[in-house]
């Protein structure tokens, strides 16, 4: 359990850099100057809106955006549509007690209560400042309701109230809603715009490192602040002056020998040694979001190599796919309950299915259909496109065949079936908490117990564990109205109900 531990408390750590140095004006927002001054201009020119979208790839200022804008907007002392920094309003915002910024992080808060409480209190006047702002981040989680009730306030705003909806994948965002709200584009950071960002943080920070140090960050940030600082995190944490050497034994190599590891064990489909990688890095202090990077980074060098006719060791459409998915994984950090699991779900993914003779024709969990693009990897704008998302996992449709013969089909109560169903439609767009319940099939729903058989140790411990078992009965509860505790079981081996693919799993020893 220790090893959890270490986990969480690293998840816990990480990011502090990028929350102590969030840009505080308009000004030292880098990399968005299009953005920022048309936002500024509005403000100066008193002809801002009531509704924004804010949309872009994660960690590229939306929300510290949005956060200067409503600080612009209520700020007394602001200059040309920048807000002074020093005032009671400016301050307030900074340190995240302003009662007329209200933010919904629409990711844990998806539902219809926390839209129909902004709906009660969206008539009621600014406290203190003189614009009421709604900060909606992740604003495409919302649930179809919430969405109802939120276009209700969008079509009337009272005069005193400003919008801003964040998103990293505008197209899920209903076009009755994005038509009634100013769409501003962020950008992915540029590599010089990052090593700048990182070069005047770690100045500030009074952190001795080399200039091809950052350039290392930078490059392997892709078009991040979010990321390139919390590396930088990661490698301030080892003391001492960073080196490029050391950046990228770091970020590289992470934690010594694990990258090393871990590609071996991705190139022997070993999925037991690939995961007992990822647990030995986390082990060594190596958030599972940088040593995902960190992979990236490797396999890119292997792609460029094998180019060149060099490498002897990888296929190239191997090395397309591990790539895809391993980007891909980075839009599912945010939503994931377990900071390790996107990184051990593309694991599970490209080794439980690159045995092709494994997957049964109609397998549930086909594998992604990323052949169909063997374009070379752009990891810049990876993180732009929801298409990256493997087909496999983003259906509507419960994942599941249905069940083999009469008997079973008989022997699962209705209303279970009916609720599971729900639950996977519900929680389809959460990548990681969608594909660990896609693993299971409903047992039974009786008084306040909904039970799951899971289909194997490993989706069984991913479910059992604390934060996902909590994401799952916040589902529940919204799904029935009342509280539902989950019961987990391991599915019977004779249990015909999962594809043959992961059988390779069954036997993986998952150490924890
Ligand atoms: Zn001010």
């Amino acid at each position: 359990m220790t090893g959890k531990q270490s986990q969480k408390d690293q998840a816990a750590s990480r990011g502090a850099l990028y929350r102590l140095h969030r840009p505080q004006t308009f000004a030292e927002v880098a990399g968005q100057d299009a953005v920022v001054g048309a936002l500024r201009q509005a403000v100066a020119s008193d002809r801002a809106g009531h509704a924004y979208l804010f949309t872009g790839p994660r960690g590229t200022g939306k929300t510290s955006t949005a956060r200067i804008l409503a600080k612009a907007l209520n700020c007394p002392k602001r200059k040309q549509g920048e807000p002074c920094g020093r005032c009671d309003v400016c301050t307030a915002i900074e340190r995240g007690s302003f009662l007329d910024l209200i933010e919904i992080d629409a990711a844990s808060n998806r539902g219809i209560d926390e839209i129909r409480e902004l709906r009660g209190g969206v008539a009621i006047a600014p406290t203190s400042g003189q614009r009421k702002v709604y900060l909606i981040d992740e604003v495409h989680m919302l649930t179809k309701e919430a969405w109802g009730a939120l276009l209700k306030t969008l079509e009337e705003p009272p005069s005193f109230v400003t919008f801003i909806l964040a998103t990293t994948e505008p197209g899920k965002v209903p076009a009755t809603i994005s038509s009634r709200c100013q769409r501003f584009d962020f950008r992915p950071a540029t590599p010089q715009a990052l090593t700048d960002r990182l070069a005047a943080v770690a100045k500030v920070e009074k952190l001795a490192v080399e200039p091809e140090a950052l350039e290392v960050v930078a490059r392997a940030a892709r078009g991040s602040f979010r990321d390139a600082l919390s590396m930088l995190d990661t490698l301030a944490a080892t003391g001492g002056k960073i080196s490029a050497a050391t950046a990228r034994e770091a970020l590289g190599i992470a934690g010594g020998g694990h990258l090393d590891a871990l590609e071996q064990a991705l190139t022997a489909r070993d999925l037991a040694a690939a995961l007992a990688a990822v647990d030995a890095a986390a082990h060594a202090g190596v958030a599972a979001d940088v040593f995902r990077i960190a992979l990236v980074e490797r396999l890119r060098g292997r792609l460029h190599a094998l180019a060149a006719g060099q490498d002897g060791v990888w296929q190239a459409d191997d090395l397309v796919r591990a790539l895809k998915l391993l980007l891909a994984a980075g839009d599912w950090t945010k939503d994931s309950p377990l900071p390790e699991l996107p990184l051990e779900l593309v694991l599970v993914e490209f080794i439980g299915t690159s045995d092709a003779g494994a997957v049964a024709p109609d397998a549930p969990s086909k594998p992604p259909a990323v052949t169909a693009d063997p374009a070379p990897v752009q990891p810049s704008v990876a993180p732009e496109k929801p298409a990256q998302k493997p087909a496999a996992f983003s259906g509507t449709k419960p994942a599941g065949p249905p069940p083999k013969n009469a008997q079973e089909a008989k022997s699962i109560p209705r209303n279970a079936q009916e609720l599971w169903e729900k639950l996977l439609t519900a929680t389809k767009d959460r990548y990681s908490l969608s594909v660990c319940l896609q693993k299971t099939r409903p047992v039974g729903l009786k008084g306040s117990e909904l039970s799951l058989s899971v289909q194997s140790e490993f989706f069984l411990q991913k479910l059992d564990a604390q934060a996902t078992r909590e994401a799952v009965e916040t589902e529940l509860k919204q799904l029935a109205g009342k509280d539902l505790a989950l019961k987990l079981q391991l599915a019977e081996p004779s249990e015909d109900l999962f594809e043959d693919a992961l059988k390779t799993f069954e036997g993986a020893e998952v150490q924890q």
